[in-house]
């Protein structure tokens, strides 16, 4: 086997997903929604799935939805992207798999920032590159300047940036963003900006996407999900954005990865992106909800919860919660003792873990999130014991 993979477990998500479907706990781990999704452009997947070619789409993805990313783009975000700057990957990880196999040469450093997402420290491995770690102060979760200095080496090459970030919930603000703009001409590095949460923020924020920063039209690749968008995260069905010369490298190693991606899916998604803007407001004001239904539980039962400003997920502070069990210690006694599934936070680091945070997934059904709150509430006193 090779190296990168032979030293590493299964995935938490699936480990996690697994023991809870295994003894029916409540999972509020792996990110994913209860709901029936955007049942539109569900709907619109069956119909092309009868109606329309089931064989091999253009590589690069249909013509309709390189469109509409673009025009989604153009109107959510003031991008000008035009349709051959975007290619259809099978998932955002795929995506985040051929821009490496793209971009990164043997020995190349790549600027990974912790909490990191678990795809991509591997990822950038096995395509030959160094990780170069810099950090989000946790709790805040800021970006500095000096973090990004002191993980710079002299052949950094490549940033990647997961904004809104998951497991944190937290956003880059303007200021962090034009900062890092600044680092990335500077250094003359291309940005990897993985911003599947986009739609995904609360409290009336925006997002605003680096692409959008002076100098960095030409040096990122924007990674977008319509499993995040329309809530299906089953559907794998992803897309890479970014200027010609990057683009053309990105489709070479696209081409021999998944090569394409099931066509009714991208049918279906063209026309959820062109129709179903109402609908996606509505979700998020509907995970904003959840949000604050098991936060306000949470809190309650006397457990402190760090903000979330986006994503699906809100972490809990053990320790500020007077529980003395490190995440790994805690999520093991939580699935086994009250049947919930959470995420352990240290699972988001290559190095120096924070070890006192949990992450739960809140885009659930009401009724499942009280029933989850129930059963750490009253799990609670025997935590803190
Ligand atoms: N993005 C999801 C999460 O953070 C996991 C996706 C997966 O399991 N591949 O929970």
């Amino acid at each position: 086997m090779n190296p990168v993979y032979a030293a590493l477990g299964t995935t938490i998500f699936e480990t996690m997903s697994a023991r809870a479907r295994a003894s029916g706990a409540i999972n509020l781990g792996q990110g994913f929604p209860d709901g029936e999704g955007c049942v539109p452009v569900v709907r619109a997947a069956a119909d092309a799935l009868v109606t329309r070619s089931n064989q091999y789409p253009p590589m690069a993805g249909l013509a309709e939805l390189r469109q509409a990313v673009a025009a989604h783009y153009a109107r959510h975000q003031q991008l000008d992207l035009s349709p051959e700057e975007v290619i259809v990957t099978s998932g955002a990880t795929e995506a985040i798999a051929a821009s490496f196999a793209a971009l990164i040469a043997p020995g190349d450093e790549v600027i990974l920032i912790q909490p990191l997402y678990d795809a991509y420290l591997p990822l950038v491995q096995r395509a030959g590159g160094v990780a170069r770690l810099a950090r989000l102060e946790p709790g805040s979760w800021r970006l500095t300047r000096a973090a990004l200095e002191e993980a710079a080496g002299p052949c950094t090459r490549l940033i990647v940036v997961n904004n809104p970030a998951n497991p944190a919930g937290a956003m880059l603000s303007r200021e962090e963003l034009a900062d890092l703009a600044a680092f990335c001409v500077e250094r003359d590095l291309i940005a990897v900006c993985d911003e599947v949460w986009e739609h995904v923020v609360y409290d009336g924020a925006r997002h605003t996407p680096l692409m959008a920063m002076p100098g960095m039209r030409e040096r990122t690749v924007k990674i977008g999900s319509a499993g995040k968008i329309f809530a299906l995260t089953g559907w794998k069905v992803g897309w890479m954005c970014a200027a010609p010369p990057i683009v053309a490298g990105l489709a070479r190693a696209h081409q021999f990865l998944t090569f394409s991606t099931a066509p009714n899916l991208q049918w279906a998604v063209a026309a959820g992106l062109e129709m179903q803007d109402d609908w996606i407001a509505e979700s998020v004001a509907g995970f904003q909800r959840a949000r604050n239904r098991l936060e306000g539980g949470l809190a309650a039962g006397g457990y402190h919860v760090l903000p979330s400003a986006a994503t699906w997920f809100l972490s809990v502070d053990l320790k500020a919660s007077g529980i003395a069990l490190d995440d790994m210690a805690f999520c093991e006694r939580l699935i086994e003792e009250a049947g919930v599934a959470a995420i352990p936070v240290s699972a988001f680091y290559a190095q120096a873990p924070v070890t006192n945070l949990v992450r739960l997934c809140f885009a659930k059904a009401d009724d499942v999130l009280d029933a989850a709150i129930e059963r750490m509430d009253a799990a609670r006193s025997a935590f803190v014991r």
